[in-house]
């Protein structure tokens, strides 16, 4: 389907498969509490590449909860969104993900974490297709 009159450029997100293994581990050490994580990389015309992942100095985590309440986050170029996981439930991002949404993705890995369970959305909460690089 053509969409001509939409401006906003369409995302599309790449993530090295290391990256990809890191969170995946992340995720299951933080079983059944939920983990959360900067996503480092670079980003393009609406083009996000990550290659990296940083442990947030002040993430507060529980069974239902992964956030940053009332702190910012860096303000650093590189950080180009956030992973968290859901323990429970699907992949899909909750209104407070939405609320606290940061950067350029938001990544959201449902249990029991294996490959196929991280999804990337945008701010919108709609899905944008990643690819393993
Ligand atoms: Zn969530």
């Amino acid at each position: 389907m053509l969409q001509l009159k939409k401006k906003k450029f369409k995302r599309k997100v790449s993530l090295t498969k290391e990256t990809r293994d890191g969170i995946l581990s992340f995720c299951k050490m933080n079983h059944p509490n939920e983990g959360i994580l900067i996503l480092r990389g670079k980003a393009k015309h609406g083009d996000v590449f990550i290659d990296g992942l940083v442990i947030p100095p002040f993430s507060e985590t529980g069974a239902d909860f992964a956030g940053f309440p009332n702190n910012p986050l860096p303000l650093d170029p590189s950080y180009v969104g956030i992973v968290h996981s859901h323990p429970v439930g699907s992949a899909e991002p909750s209104l407070t993900d939405l609320n606290n949404f940061f950067g350029l993705v938001s990544m959201i890995v449902k249990s029991p974490y294996e490959d196929d369970d991280i999804f990337a959305w945008d701010s919108d909460g709609k899905e944008i297709p990643f690819a393993i690089v």
